[in-house]
């Protein structure tokens, strides 16, 4: 394929391997060992707002679980929306929690604050919110942070694809005190294999360092909790990385500003409203008409992997045995089935998108 959808694009083991000394000089593997709490202190002060604190977990999936279980959602609901990837329900399940799944807004392609208010109408007993930020794409929450607040319920932000672009106006946190967490997935754009990064208010971060930890009170009793740390290697891996996120950063928002012009000349598709300062690790766009496998088939034809993502949606691709409860969701079913992602690379030179446009072009003119 001339381009995969991925590119996975990792720090080199030379890059990485001298940030091990240390764990290996003081025979310490992981249990927030010397790496991981650098990484974390490092990573604080690059992506997080004062007050916040970050801590490194083993995945975005495991970060929200551990985050619902500090937040004791045990035997109640959580809402969260249907275009979302399988991780957000599962982790609520997980925490032992039963999902309440709302509509998304058919602009932002996120939870829909009016689905969420019907939501809570219905189920005055939901104890958590999970806002997602689809794609990583970067928007204001202030009308989800407001319903939740006036609420008195937690917010959670599955912000999986969100990492990488900081500036002083988009740190993450918010005098709301909701818990933002991130995925370092290889497919992300802080890519370290498996990992992911929960930033939190200072004081609740105790609270889910716990629940990373087994649940264990420091009597040595315990909640509930898990096993969601990180091991020294990977956070080695992550030191390598954060120094070249800005690079990585740089490159894609390139590539993005690429699709950005080409693909605003098709009418039978549009691009993401507002993207604000995402760190592009995939390109969606939202065509007219269903994406069929035969779209699919055009596109990879002519070199270009595209593919449907947040597909099957929670409703539609949930088959376990846990209870669910479910709003209508009439602007998610249209979405997902019409949402498609491009390739984005963080090494993208102009010659690589004189091609790329010749094929796009093909494509369009072929589907
Ligand atoms: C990628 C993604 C995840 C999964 O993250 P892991 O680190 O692989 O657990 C979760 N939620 C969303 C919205 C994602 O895009």
């Amino acid at each position: 394929m001339l381009f995969p959808f991925l590119k996975p694009d990792l720090p080199e083991p030379d890059a990485w391997i001298g940030y091990l000394e240390e764990a290996y000089r003081q025979k310490y593997f992981s249990n927030f060992g010397p790496s991981a709490t650098r990484l974390a202190s490092r990573m604080t002060k690059t992506y997080l707002r004062d007050g916040y604190e970050g801590i490194l977990c083993a995945s975005n999936t495991a970060g929200l679980t551990a985050v619902l279980q500090a937040l004791s959602v045990a035997g109640k609901k959580v809402a969260l929306p249907d275009f979302t990837f399988a991780a957000t329900p599962q982790a609520t399940f997980s925490a032992g929690a039963e999902p309440v799944v709302c509509d998304i807004d058919p602009v932002t392609w996120e939870l829909s604050a009016e689905s969420l208010a019907e939501a809570f109408e219905a189920h005055p007993d939901i104890a958590c919110v999970i806002h997602v930020r689809p794609f990583g794409l970067l928007r204001d929450i202030e009308p989800i942070r407001a319903l939740c607040r006036s609420k008195g319920v937690p917010l959670l932000v599955d912000a999986a694809a969100g990492l990488g672009a900081p500036s002083d106006n988009t740190k993450f946190g918010s005098s709301d005190g909701e818990i933002e967490v991130f995925s370092l997935h290889a497919t992300k754009v802080f890519a370290i294999g498996e990992g992911g990064f929960i930033a939190a208010p200072a004081e609740l971060l105790r609270k889910i360092k716990a629940a990373m930890n087994f649940g264990f009170n420091a009597d040595r009793t315990y909640g509930d909790g898990q096993n969601a740390k990180i091991d020294e290697f990977r956070a080695a891996i992550g030191l390598a990385m954060l120094e070249r996120m800005d690079e990585a950063v740089a490159g894609r928002r390139e590539h993005a500003e690429f699709y950005r012009k080409v693909l605003t000349r098709y009418r039978n598709l549009s691009i993401a409203d507002s993207p604000g300062a995402t760190p592009w690790s995939n390109f969606p766009v939202v065509f007219d008409q269903e994406v069929t496998n035969q779209t699919l088939g055009v596109f990879s034809d002519n070199g270009i992997e595209v593919k449907k993502y947040y597909w099957p949606g929670v409703l539609n691709g949930y088959k376990g045995n846990r209870t669910l409860h479910a709003l209508p969701v009439p602007h998610s079913n249209s979405l997902q089935n019409r949402c498609a992602c491009f390739p984005i690379y963080s090494n993208f030179l102009p010659e690589t998108g004189d091609l790329l446009e010749e094929r796009i072009e093909k494509s369009m003119g072929m589907i």
